[in-house]
Parts: C-alpha cells; structure tokens; sequence
C-alpha cells in the first residue's frame, strides 16, 4: 500500500448503525474518542460525520508536527466502534472523465503500472444528481482499469480487490481496510468497577466489558507485606496497557492484609478463599456505588479454580446487589490466553509476583460451599469486621491511570 497518497480515513461502523434515534449518541461518542486519541500525536485532525459515515482528516501540524499515517492507524485500532478503517482518496470533482482519470491513478499509486489481481468496481452514489448511476459509473472506471493496467482481470464474485467509488458531496476512493477492535463506543453503556488482580484473566475481562461501550474504574487488592510493591506495580501496569483501549481508568488500591489475616486466624482454613472472596466483592460493591458504576466486572470462568465453580460463585454472588458481569465466563484457559497476546497483556500478567490469594490459600479449599455454612462461619468475624471494614476503605489510594 501506498500510504503517502492518503490524507483521510474512512471510519466505518456497524452496529451503532442499528441504533435508530439513538445513533448520533453513539456516532457522537466515536468521534469524541477520535479527536482525544488524534490530541495524543503530532499533526492535525479533523473529523467530519456526514450520514452514516465519519471521516478523519489528517495533516502535518503548524508547529511543524508531521501526520504519521501507522501512528493514526494504531491509534484507531484500539477505539471500539471502529470496524474498519479505510484510506480514502479524496476528490472534490466528480465529472465523468476525472473519475475515470482519478481511479487509474490511484490504482497506478497504490499497485503500480504491473498490478495483476483480480478486481471489481463497487460504486455508492449518495449524490442522486450525478449523470450516471452506480452500475454505470463501475462499468466506466472498471473499463478504464483494464484499459489502463494489461494484467487486471475482472472478478465480480472473489476478486482480490475491491475498488470502491463513493460518490456523495465529494468523490471518495478506496481498496484497502483496515481491520478496527469491533464493539461499541466506551461510555455509551454505562460504568462498571472492575476487580483487577494481576492474572492473565481480569485485564482481559476489562477489555472485553469495555468493548460493548462500558467504561471502567477498577480496584486491586494488595496485602502488604505479603504482596511487594513490585506485585502493585504489575497491577498499575497492566490497568495502563488496557486504558490503551478502555480510556481512563481510576485504580482504586485497598489494603486488604488485616481482613485476609482475620479470616485466616477465625475461619476454617478450607474456606479461606471463598470467604476472602466475599470480603473482595462487599469492599469492590462499596467502590462502586460510590463511584457512579452500575456492575461489577470479575475475570472468573466456571470450573477454573476451586473459588470458581457454580457453587462457589453462587456464594460470592450473594453478597452483592449490583449485577457481576463475567465476561470470560464460558472461555477455555487457551482462548483467554490468545486474548491475552493480542491485546498485549499477557507478558505482564505471567511476570512471578506473589498475589494476595495465592498466599493464604488452602491446600484443600472447598469447591461445593455452602451458602448457609460460609455465612455462619462469616460470624466469627463479627467483633472485628466493621471496623477492619472501615479501615480498608481508609487506605483507599486512587492511581489516575491514562488521564
Ligand atoms: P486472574 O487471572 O484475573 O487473577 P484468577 O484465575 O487468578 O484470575 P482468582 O484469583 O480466583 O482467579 O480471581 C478471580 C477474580 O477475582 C479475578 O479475575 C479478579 O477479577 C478478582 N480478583 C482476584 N484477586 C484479586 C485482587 N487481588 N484484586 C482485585 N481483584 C481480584
Ligand atoms: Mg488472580
């Protein structure tokens, strides 16, 4: 691909495009992710939103900043409601001979005068006043294709190349499309607090969430001494490499050494976990509420630790009236894993340091608790809980993450 030649991308869209009276909501918020993601690099942006279509203008910047096209690229490949990007060349006369004219060039710029594929023309004529119609207008620039460049053949069924002509206030040309992240534009679906530990699985749970338009806070709990401050740092980096997509995250750091160290002195050894878990999700449904999230977002998958069978997540649910949203619920360990390396995560999560579960856990945990039993066995800690409750919440330290 040429890239020189392109100075506009094409913003395609899908399913905001269903959205009936509520769509320039959505379409309002992709273009609000655009212009802050186009603020963190050099050149200068404009994005433009015409019927069903978002285009992003890019120059080089008056302080002499140059537009770099693989920069704007990467930048759009991490904001969802994205599904494809298209280089676009863009034209301002539309007569019949400048069209033809126009897409012999572009092909020249894009394949060179040898280009051998297969190809086929797909016109879209939003401009109804234009002589001809859309079959025409593909006839007449496909012949001129083939006229032009000996090796092109015409395909209409599989051809490697589509050639595009949009014909709508100005003429716009393409062939090539980017792949976009798919989802819904962050913010549009409301608020979640995400449990964030520093597995492979809740950064991926994040990600997931965010990408159907949720936007995030998030909190990590640590226990000091037992998890290092380089454990905490796992965390933090890991909140940053996801904010790449979900946006801003507030990471909301809650030290949890004396709950964890209470259960363990007053509570059956087996059901530690479970327990500590409840204590997590009660502390994380707290955060919540007070922060203006209407979910809670865990990375937990049916039968992958004993605190993550059915039974086990009915007990944790229990303690919370705010729905959990799992979104790795029915994910293979390997399919996580994938997720994992693509959004760039994985090398940081599998980094050796100590979690604040991985130390106080049972050689035995229970795997079929029940409900009745844990809530009994929670009542030993009821002379000292409030208050260790309300002194996690002190220690509450917030790290803006990607602000
Ligand atoms: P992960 O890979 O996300 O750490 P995991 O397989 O280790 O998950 P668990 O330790 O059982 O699973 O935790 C289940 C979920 O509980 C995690 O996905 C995360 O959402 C939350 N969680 C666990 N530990 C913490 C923690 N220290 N701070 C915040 N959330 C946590
Ligand atoms: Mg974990």
């Amino acid at each position: 691909m040429n890239k020189s030649i392109f100075n506009t991308f094409l913003i395609k869209y899908a399913e905001i495009g269903i959205k009936g009276n509520n769509r320039y909501l959505f379409e309002d918020a992709l273009v609000a992710h655009i212009n802050a993601a186009m603020k963190t690099i050099p050149g200068r942006y404009l994005t433009r939103k015409t019927p069903g279509r978002i285009y992003l203008e890019c120059s080089d910047g008056r302080d002499g900043g140059k537009y770099d096209f693989d920069a704007v690229v990467e930048k759009l490949k991490h904001i969802f409601g994205i599904v494809h990007i298209c280089p676009v060349v863009v034209s301002e006369d539309e007569g019949e001979e400048l069209l033809r004219e126009k897409s012999v060039n572009y092909w020249r710029d894009m394949y060179g005068d040898d280009a051998s594929y297969t190809f086929k023309v797909f016109c879209r004529r939003g401009k109804k006043s234009y002589p001809l119609n859309s079959m025409e207008v593909a006839a007449d620039v496909g012949e001129a294709v083939i006229h032009a460049f000996p090796n092109m053949k015409v395909d209409v069924h599989k051809p490697d190349k589509l050639l595009n002509v949009e014909i709508r206030d100005k003429v716009y040309i393409y062939s090539e499309s980017i792949p976009g992240p798919g989802g819904m534009p962050v913010g549009t679906g409301g608020k979640g607090m995400l449990l964030l530990s520093g597995g492979i699985d809740s950064p991926v749970a994040g990600y997931m969430i965010s990408k159907r338009g949720v936007c995030l806070d998030a909190v990590y709990f640590n226990a000091p001494p037992y998890t290092s401050e380089r454990a905490k740092q796992k965390v933090i980096d890991l909140a940053k490499i996801i904010s790449a997509y979900t946006g801003p995250i507030n990471l909301h750091i809650i030290n949890f050494t004396d709950i964890q160290l209470a259960i363990y002195e007053k509570c059956p050894h087996d059901e530690l976990t479970i327990i500590m878990r409840r204590y997590m999700m009660r502390i994380a449904e707290h955060l919540a509420y007070e922060n203006g999230c209407q979910c809670l977002v865990t990375g937990e998958s049916v039968g992958q630790v004993a605190s993550q069978t059915l039974h086990s997540l009915v007990s944790t649910n229990e303690v919370c009236t705010l729905p959990v949203l799992r979104p790795l619920i029915a994910f293979d360990k390997q399919d996580i894993v994938e997720i994992s390396e693509k959004i760039d995560t994985y090398e940081t999560s599998i980094l050796p340091y100590e979690d604040c579960c991985t130390i106080f856990v049972a050689k035995h945990p229970v795997t079929h608790p029940l409900v009745n039993v844990i809530r009994k066995h929670e009542l030993l800690l009821s002379d000292v809980i409030d208050d260790l409750l309300a002194k996690a919440y002190e220690t509450d330290e917030v790290i803006e993450i990607g602000k």
